[in-house]
């Protein structure tokens, strides 16, 4: 928030209709995002705000809410901030052709701890290791991303941490595919993009 204080202070929004920065989620936590993304092969896009960008993972088979479940999150590039509301249908010929719908967000606080303390977002994701408590309307509780072993590897695992909030039993991917923001599924995402 302090890099937007000095574009604040200039400014009076009751009077100028420029956007007041930040406000979009209306809370100064960190936003994480769930892309459910139906494209060559589907897949579930994690991402975390961290250092102003939104960190990618494309995780082949979804978040599990059960902690004995590790789920390969294969790292992707870093998308920008806006593109956590992004909904829709990319054009086939075009990368990542296919829709794609906001199948959980909200915020998240980092709970990766060093000595004792709350090691900074950024080094962790440097480390490979970052725990993170969600605060989605599907997932909450706490969830780590470990970094595999290997040179040059861009593969991570995503495992549910044990919590209050673990279940071995549910399943949300399958039992609540739609998106959290229009309640709509890809299929229906893409219909309304064939009929125009
Ligand atoms: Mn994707």
């Amino acid at each position: 928030m302090a890099k937007l204080q000095e574009y604040q202070n200039k400014r009076d929004f009751n009077k100028t209709k420029e956007p007041k920065g930040g406000a979009k989620r209306g809370y100064d936590s960190p936003v994480f995002v769930i892309q459910k993304h139906n494209a060559s092969q589907l897949h579930y896009d994690l991402r975390l705000e961290i250092n102003g960008t939104l960190k990618s993972w494309a995780v082949p088979r979804g978040p599990s809410t059960d902690p004995s479940e590790k789920r390969l999150a294969t790292e992707t590039e870093d998308h920008p901030l806006e593109y956590a509301d992004f909904e829709g249908t990319i054009p086939k010929e075009e990368y990542g052709g296919g829709s794609v719908i906001v199948w959980d967000t909200g915020s998240f606080k980092n709970i990766t701890e060093k000595d004792g303390k709350t090691k900074p977002l950024d080094k962790a994701y440097d480390d490979g290791e970052i725990l993170v408590e969600l605060h989605g309307k599907k997932l909450q509780g706490g969830y780590a991303l470990v970094k595999m072993q290997g040179r040059g590897s861009n593969n991570w695992l995503l495992i549910k941490k044990k919590d209050e909030h673990s279940d071995k039993r549910c399943n949300h991917v399958s039992s609540q595919p739609e998106s959290v923001l229009s309640d709509k599924t890809n299929k229906e995402i893409e219909q309304e993009m064939d009929n125009g």
